[in-house]
């Protein structure tokens, strides 16, 4: 039996509605397995700023730091997406987060069920068979680097990329050490001609690549990256990049998924881990109840591994999405074209199913 506190961050849009499932889903594993597990609901972005005038509260922070982890929602607006000039913004509580509990390692995963393959709008043939795991550095790079300001009366914009040498080892240590339990292959994806803090972070790959023989590593350039994953993303096993790469390609990655509401990621460092879907708060769907919560479902998979050591626990969060999907249940995100096929789950609908497979 394990107590564990686990500290749950809704924040903004669709992030609440996917972790009350997640919640329920926690409840339910506590049960099945005789858990003890605790929660503590905490504020962050548009909410926390409404609330409390802060996008991350002290008092979030501070729970977090005496936690055994933490499930993540999703922080993001269209009142500041659309207005620039605000200068208290949600995302700040969600880069914040990240650097205060040196959240330097972002675990994402990029798995295709096999029930999904119509889902995508890539070929089956190019599809089968794709399992990546990406890992993305994640409290560094050209979203945490300064300068980052405007000059000269706002007609000038600078953000800076900076990267540290410790902080591309700590980060490449990671994936090596994945890579060695999976298929010893390793991309390190960059844009070492033309940047120079990516000749940096090849140079350390490079240099790293002697303490780990037996891992075949190979340097992608990121344009490059981005045609190969649609093209062949079978050729792909562990894939390591910076912050701003790694944004961006696994969003184009959840199109091998099916959906971005299909894909859990894990945030690690040295202590505490948070888990979260890879998706926004997607305002387009937020209140609609038709949020797909799988995403958020199967990040607890990550925790009860990564964070626990509950294997068989994690095991059976994803073989209760595997019966869900199975089943022909489908939220909207990743129904087939041809909806008759498909039994259409709600967001709640789809908590309820899943828990009843646990
Ligand atoms: P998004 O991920 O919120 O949505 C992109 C598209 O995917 C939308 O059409 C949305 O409806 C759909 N989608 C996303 N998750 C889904 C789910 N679980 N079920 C069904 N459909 C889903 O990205 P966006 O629209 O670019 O950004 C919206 C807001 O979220 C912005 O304010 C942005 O800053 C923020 N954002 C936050 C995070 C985060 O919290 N980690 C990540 C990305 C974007």
């Amino acid at each position: 039996m394990a107590s564990k506190k686990i500290v749950i961050i809704p924040g903004d849009g669709i992030g609440k509605e996917v972790t009350s499932i997640s919640k329920l889903v926690l409840e339910k594993i506590a049960v099945k397995y005789n858990h003890n597990f605790s929660f503590e609901e905490r504020l962050i972005g548009h909410t926390a700023i409404e609330a409390v005038g802060s996008p991350l509260p002290d008092e979030t922070l501070e729970a977090c730091r005496t936690a055994d982890a933490i499930l993540l929602g999703a922080v993001g607006d269209p009142r500041y997406d659309n207005n620039p000039s605000l200068k208290v913004r949600p995302e700040q509580g969600l880069l914040k987060i990240r650097k205060e509990l040196g959240l330097f390692a972002n675990i994402r995963p990029i798995k295709l069920f096999d029930q999904l393959i119509h889902a995508s709008s890539l070929k089956e043939e190019v599809l089968r068979g794709s399992d990546i795991l990406f890992f993305r550095e994640l409290t560094s790079g050209i979203y945490f680097g300064t300068p980052r300001e405007r000059s000269d009366n706002g007609n000038t914009a600078i953000d800076t990329m900076i990267y540290k040498k410790h902080e591309v080892r700590r980060i490449a240590k990671k994936a090596f050490e994945a890579a060695m339990m999976r298929s010893k292959k390793l991309c390190s994806v960059d844009k070492a001609n033309v940047l120079e803090s990516s000749r940096l972070w090849r140079e350390i790959v490079q240099e790293m690549t002697a303490d780990y023989p037996e891992v075949e590593v190979t340097h992608m350039f990121v344009d490059n990256a981005s045609m190969q994953l649609i093209r062949d993303p079978k050729q792909f096993d562990v894939i390591l990049t910076g912050n701003l790469f790694g944004d961006i390609l696994t969003d184009e990655a959840s199109q091998i998924a099916g959906s971005m509401g299909m894909l859990p990621s894990a945030s690690v460092g040295d202590s505490v881990g948070l888990y979260e879907p890879i998706h926004g708060s997607a305002p387009d769907i937020a209140g609609k109840g038709i949020a797909n919560p799988m995403a958020s479902v199967l990040s607890l998979a990550l925790m009860m591994e990564l964070a626990f050591g509950l294997q068989e626990e994690g095991k059976a969060v994803v073989s209760a999405v595997e019966q869900f999907l199975a089943a022909g249940y489908r939220t909207v995100d990743i129904a087939q074209a041809d909806t008759a096929k498909d039994k259409i789950t709600s967001t709640e609908k789809t908590g309820e199913i899943l828990i009843s497979y646990l």
